[in-house]
């Protein structure tokens, strides 16, 4: 199957529970900068900030190139789920997308594939786009395990009718987040490789046009490596998206 290149990257900052209001300002920054002469840009931009932060930077982003999402929802519409924010509610304070699956929170939380996937409909059904993390731990890597772990998540937490305009994958081994390690190019290009023939043998066409994008321990010095690599479509950014130098210079990693 062809490369796929040509789908228009996305490079998302996930902030964590990182995030006071005087972060916003680094945001802003962002923001900026998107806008700026000659800044059509040729990747999309996104901050997931903690929830706290999300209406007020939807509010300050509307109208610019920054997208805004967020970094979990619930599966329900609304209901009696004390602490729980429902992708209606995200939608509502101005996310355009979610991220659900992310290892912290499968770790963390006890999430399993089952409850990913009630969390990527809840998102569709929200207007949200989600992104989905996938990823194997270290002793799942030393054991040899990695491409079917990732398989077996990639089948169970993505429902029927996944798309390219609905859906991304982010591809983050658990031992590279937040630790500075990094899968070789090689490794993440048959890992990224793998995700995509699952991709397009369910969904057909719109599997080639999810994008699939690799999170962990990505800087500014590694995303033009990461970039060169076939299907790779975008990166998923963590401690890195805190400074809008770091993450702008990922972005501009994908100008040259
Ligand atoms: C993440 O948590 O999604 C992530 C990729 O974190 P970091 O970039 O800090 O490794």
């Amino acid at each position: 199957m062809e490369a796929t290149r040509n789908l228009r990257p996305l490079v998302a900052g996930n902030w964590k529970m990182n995030g006071l209001r005087a972060q916003l300002a680094e945001a802003l920054r962002v923001c900026d900068a998107l806008s700026g002469p000659g800044a059509e840009g040729v990747a999309d931009v996104m901050i997931c900030p903690p929830v706290t932060l999300l209406q007020q930077l939807a509010d300050a982003a509307r109208g610019s190139k920054l997208l805004v999402g967020a970094q979990d929802c619930h599966q329900a519409a609304a209901g009696a789920y004390t602490g729980d924010i429902a992708a209606e509610m995200l939608a509502d304070a101005g996310a355009v997308a979610v991220i659900v699956g992310h290892s912290e929170r499968r770790a963390a939380h006890g999430e399993l594939d089952r409850s990913v996937r009630l969390k990527v409909e809840a998102a569709r059904r929200a207007g949200l786009a989600a992104i989905v993390c996938i990823g194997e731990t270290a002793g799942e890597r030393a054991a040899g395990l990695t491409v079917e772990v990732v398989r077996r998540q990639l089948q169970g937490s993505l429902p029927d009718g996944a798309q390219g305009a609905n859906t991304a994958v982010a591809y983050e081994p658990v031992w590279a987040i937040g630790t500075g390690r990094m899968p070789s190019a090689a490794d993440v290009a048959q890992v990224h490789r793998a995700i995509r023939d699952a991709l397009v043998a369910r969904f057909g066409a719109e599997g080639a046009a999810i994008r699939i994008l690799y999170g962990g321990s990505v800087n500014p010095g590694n995303a033009r490596e990461l970039l060169r690599i076939d299907n790779v479509n975008g990166v998923l950014v963590g401690g890195a998206s805190l400074k809008a130098s770091d993450l702008l210079a990922i972005v501009a990693a994908y100008e040259h």
